[in-house]
């Protein structure tokens, strides 16, 4: 090594080169092109530096071998840091600025790249200080060596803030109602869409609400625009405030709301939200010290029966909101007459059910359960009947659901077991066979707190032995709240109640669960015996019930006996219970006290 006259030291290169011409002057021109193309060097990356800060767009690389992370002034600048704070960084520190929630797709492209050599494009979030954030997209591409080994992944990383901001105010103005914030029509209808496909695969319904202000062009003109908006916000405000989070809330423009209600299973859940939004909507609204009153016309339309588009839906919602608004202010109305049937004879019933009780409308039948080999009847199954004033005698299946929705079915199945015991002992009283009574019990009723205590007392008061009480409880009912379910069952079978499974075969029928239960008894479900001479499957299902029940030693008995033929062939699989119109309907007591005096005739 030499010294030159600039004080530069060189390398051996250089000396040999210099001492290969032996003159000064070379080495000066030598020194004088390397000076130059330094300069020149300088300058580009100050041009390259330039561009990257106007493009808002820094570079880097990251060297795969050593795990050093390059970064570019303007990468650092972007990123809000300062280059001297960092000196030596690794891909470590890179993840801590990403935003955890882009963080797994950032890894992600970068060490797919690293591996199989792919470049990459990604959009993620990184952020620049406490609280702030910038969005970037991010390009890299990979070095190989001669072996195809990775040995550089690089790119640049643009900031696309201010880009994303615009498409999103863009996609604000055109998808929003500028007033309320809320989705407008363009945006309702894709909600609407997906909604409707959502609900499609899982056979829900989709409720459409239509709703329009009552009176709302009246105070806009009395009181001025400036009321008239903040009460539409304020309108706004109470409607999302009691909507789900899966539902759509969207303004049309105007005084037009529509409220799109997701997952729904009945008509009932329509109605419950309908009439909130006119509660919600009918109570005062203070803007600048006045005192604002409005309400609300809703129509309904439903998705599938009112139509499968969003298009339909949304016209049948509007026409029928002119429906609703013919009537009386505060009201809504269905598209279809039949929808506004159903609800209203629901509320019908639902009045009408809260004085059936002390008006002693409800009553019992009993059907005897038989046993096929003697014909003596061993058992009765008591069945609730509604003597209703205007519709006459409706079946269980008329309202036993809306007293469970209602919660009535806590006092109606009181009633019923408390009648089926008492009738029970006055026959045995009365010196008849001493047979058991089968009561059903609702899933319902296991929710009130003291169920096994208000069996208890019934038995004491009635004086009914627990061995002729059987409690029916469907499959459904006892994995409904499985755990609380076992506690009360095992009180009651202590007690010396048995317990029969209903509709057995129509549930989760879980063999597993069936241990858990000090059950003594399964019903055969009436679906299997109706077609079991001729349906193979259903045969085989009735069997294997059979067998379980033996396996497990319970008693097992069929539902729904219509045929000599249904019954021959249960006999033939040893089931020997049986219940169903070959040998009796439901009957009312007296005549059921003929049946035990007499013996059955079939
Ligand atoms: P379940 O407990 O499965 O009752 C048997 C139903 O099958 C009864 O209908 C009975 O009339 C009917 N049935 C009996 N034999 C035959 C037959 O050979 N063929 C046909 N097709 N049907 C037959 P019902 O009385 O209409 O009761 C329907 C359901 O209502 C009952 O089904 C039970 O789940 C419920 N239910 C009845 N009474 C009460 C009650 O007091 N409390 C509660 N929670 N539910 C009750
Ligand atoms: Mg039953
Ligand atoms: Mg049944």
């Amino acid at each position: 090594m030499t010294e030159t006259p600039q004080g530069i030291t060189h390398t051996s290169d250089l000396l040999t080169f210099e001492d290969d011409t032996g003159s000064p002057r070379v080495l000066e021109m030598t020194l004088e092109r390397l000076r130059r193309v330094e300069l020149a060097l300088r300058q580009s990356q100050l041009r390259l530096a330039r561009a990257q800060k106007a493009a808002g767009m820094g570079s880097w690389e990251w060297n795969v071998q050593t795990g050093e992370v390059f970064w570019s002034d303007e990468l650092f600048r972007l990123c809000g840091l300062n280059r001297d704070d960092h000196q030596q960084i690794q891909l470590e520190w890179v993840f801590g600025l990403v935003n955890p929630a882009d963080l797994p797709a950032f890894k992600k492209v970068i060490f797919t790249a690293a591996t199989s050599g792919q470049p990459f494009d990604l959009v993620y979030r990184i952020i620049s200080s406490p609280g702030e954030e910038i969005v970037v997209n991010c390009r890299g591409e990979v070095e190989c060596d001669a072996d195809g080994r990775t040995l550089l992944v690089s790119g640049t990383t643009l900031d696309i803030t201010a880009r994303i901001r615009a498409e999103s105010e863009i996609r604000q103005l055109s998808n929003y109602d500028a007033l309320t914030g809320l989705p407008n029509r363009s945006l309702l209808h894709d909600r609407l869409m997906l909604t409707i496909a959502q609900a499609a695969r899982d056979q829900q319904l989709v409720g459409v609400l239509f709703l329009d202000l009552d009176r709302f062009k009246t105070i806009n003109d009395a009181l001025g625009h400036r009321v008239g908006d903040k009460l539409l916000k304020a309108v706004a405000r109470r409607l999302t405030a009691c909507i789900r989070e899966s539902d759509t809330l969207a303004c049309l423009g105007g005084d037009e709301f529509v409220a799109v209600l997701a997952g729904v299973n009945c008509a009932e859940g329509i109605t419950v939200a309908a009439r909130k939004i006119l509660m919600l909507i009918s109570e005062p609204v203070y803007i600048d010290g006045q005192e604002i009153y409005t309400s609300g016309s809703i129509g309904i339309a439903v998705y599938p029966m009112d139509g499968d588009d969003s298009y339909t839906l949304l016209k049948h919602a509007d026409l029928a909101m002119y429906q609703a608004k013919e009537m009386e202010r505060n009201n809504f109305q269905f598209f279809s007459s039949e929808m506004n049937i159903k609800v209203l004879e629901r509320m019908l019933l639902e009045n009408s059910m809260r004085k059936a009780l002390e008006r002693e409308e409800f009553f019992l039948v009993y059907q005897p359960q038989v046993d096929a080999r003697s014909g003596r009847i061993t058992g009765m199954e008591a069945l609730l009947r509604w003597q209703h004033p205007d519709l006459g005698l409706l079946a269980p299946d008329k309202f036993i659901s809306l007293a469970e929705e209602t919660g009535f079915i806590i006092p109606i199945g009181e009633w019923a077991l408390q009648n089926a015991c008492r009738q029970n002992k006055a026959w045995q009283d009365q010196g008849l066979p001493a047979v058991r009574v089968a009561v059903n019990l609702s899933a319902k009723q296991f929710g009130q707190y003291n169920l096994d205590e208000m069996i208890a007392a019934t038995l004491m008061e009635t004086g009914l032995e627990p061995e002729w009480l059987e409690l029916e409880i469907t499959e459904s009912a006892i994995m409904k709240n499985a755990e609380h379910t076992a506690i009360i069952l095992r009180k009651l079978k202590k007690m010396g109640i048995s317990l029969a499974i209903d509709d057995f075969g129509t549930g989760y029928s879980s063999l597993a669960y069936l241990k858990h239960f000090p059950i003594s008894r399964l019903k055969i479900d009436r679906s299997f015996v109706r077609d079991i001479t001729t349906n193979p499957d259903d045969a085989a299902i009735a069997e294997i019930i059979i067998a379980m029940a033996q396996t497990l030693k319970l008693s097992v008995i069929a539902e729904g006996v219509e045929t000599r033929d249904q019954m021959e062939l249960l006999s033939f699989n040893n089931c020997v219970e049986m219940q169903g119109y070959l040998f009796s309907r439901p009957v009312p007591a007296e005549q059921f006290a003929l049946l035990l005096r007499d013996g059955l005739k079939y």
